[in-house]
């Protein structure tokens, strides 16, 4: 049988599997414990699905546990995640006392696992107390915290400094994010699984049938941006930027893709906005997507020539990662995460303006040979920086370090 790292040598090759092996040799006989608040939905549990069996097959005894709670918990949580980055909520004193009787409960569930584990990562805010109820634990915790935490709402962040300051190390996934803790911080940058559903390879039937379900001409140039309906994606800039450039290629087309806008009203705005401005364009394709169409998202990155990733704001952005790994260039907001995936010229373009968006799209339709050199340069780029094999060496790398202390130099055999 084909083990899960056999399968991922053939994505990045065996040297990176082999260095991972190295790294776990050293942490062999430890016991690592993930703790997040949900096991279905959400980047971090996508992550952790992979990431847990794959250092399990390494050798290091890996458990993923799952905090529970009620309706005002994950009401007080969510409070705290928009708050983390820079709502202005204040979040009751009653909330925030029941979200401590919730870790404590969950403590009180999980406490011979947590206290005896030698490496603990807790993930976000929502399990984060639950180191306070374990007063007698033996190993490390490291508070992973995935959300922009750069303007964090001072009060929201006061009250989770009270138990993120006792941790042994917390992590941020940019270097803006980082707050001001009494331990060590490390930047780990989010990644992407190149055997999900999201990134696997295709064949030619699931292309052509996507492209004929969405009657995208095989011909005729592609531009796409694939996001969520946010005036912080930016889209009406993207299809200003479709416009200015169909000047000079009138058979461009552009399909704009996001999930279903019923649940999310400000949503519903943007979605409007995108129609009005998209007017009765045939070669506008507007789609809304159900959240598990990830082989058609998939698809139609694969289809595009270029995607953008207009962002005015953007946290990472996954999107541009996804695309990247399609070897497609990416024309992105210089902003946030997008400025660490797109270097001008080698993968792809940074633009603040719907009129550089389009003279960057000119450029690499008049430069085909360019458009297709960048795309290999970009696959390789994220092949090198952006996979989760390197997350999870990273995650190692950090729990060598942690378990060494402050030695100069650390010998993998
Ligand atoms: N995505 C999706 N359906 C959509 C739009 C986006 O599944 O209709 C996915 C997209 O492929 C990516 C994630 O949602 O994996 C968006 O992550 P990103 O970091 O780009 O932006 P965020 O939405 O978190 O701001």
């Amino acid at each position: 049988m084909t083990t899960m790292l056999e399968t991922y040598s053939t994505v990045t090759g065996a040297d990176v599997i082999r260095h991972l092996q190295q790294l776990a040799e050293l942490l062999k006989g430890k016991t690592v414990v993930h703790v997040n608040s949900t096991r279905v939905g959400g980047g971090v549990a996508e992550i952790l699905d992979k990431l847990v069996p794959l250092t399990r097959e390494l050798g290091i005894d890996t458990r993923w546990e799952v905090i529970t709670g009620d309706s005002d918990f994950y009401q007080c949580t969510k409070g705290m995640h928009n708050a983390i980055q820079g709502n202005r909520i204040t979040i009751p004193d009653a909330l925030l006392n029941h979200f401590l009787e919730v870790n404590e409960q969950n403590a009180n569930q999980l406490r011979a696992v947590l206290e005896e584990a030698d490496f603990v990562f807790i993930h976000d805010p929502q399990p984060v107390a639950l180191l306070k109820y374990c007063t007698n634990r033996k190993g490390k915790w490291i508070w992973r915290c995935h959300i922009d935490a750069s303007h964090p709402h001072r009060r929201t962040w006061r009250f989770l400094d009270r138990f993120v300051r006792d941790y042994e190390a917390s992590i941020f996934s940019l270097p803006q994010f980082v707050q001001m803790l009494p331990h060590s911080s490390y930047i780990i940058p989010p990644s992407i699984d190149p055997l999900s559903d999201k990134n696997v390879d295709l064949t030619q039937d699931e292309l052509d049938a996507v492209q004929a379900r969405f009657s995208i001409d095989r011909d005729a140039p592609m531009i796409a941006q694939i996001s969520r309906f946010d005036r912080f994606k930016d889209p009406v800039g993207v299809i200003e930027a479709y416009k200015l450039a169909k000047k000079y290629i009138p058979t461009l087309q552009l399909v704009l893709a996001g999930g279903s806008a019923t649940d999310d009203p400000e949503g519903e705005v943007v979605l409007d906005e995108v129609r009005n401005a998209a007017g009765d364009d045939p070669n506008i394709k507007v789609l809304q997507l159900p959240p598990d169409a990830h082989r058609t998202i998939n698809a139609l990155q694969r289809l595009a020539d270029i995607v953008l990733q207009k962002s005015t704001k953007e946290g990472f952005g996954l999107t541009v990662t996804e695309a990247l790994w399609k070897g497609k260039p990416v024309i992105g907001g210089d902003t946030g995460g997008i400025r660490l995936q797109v270097i001008n010229f080698h993968t792809g373009f940074l633009v603040n303006t719907p009129e550089g968006a389009a003279l960057r799209i000119r450029y690499l339709f008049n430069q085909k040979q360019k458009m297709l050199e960048m795309g290999v340069k970009s696959k390789e780029f994220i092949r090198e920086n952006f996979l989760l094999t390197r997350q999870l060496r990273e995650y190692l790398t950090l729990m060598v370090s942690l378990q060494h202390g402050a030695v100069d130099r650390i010998e993998l055999s």
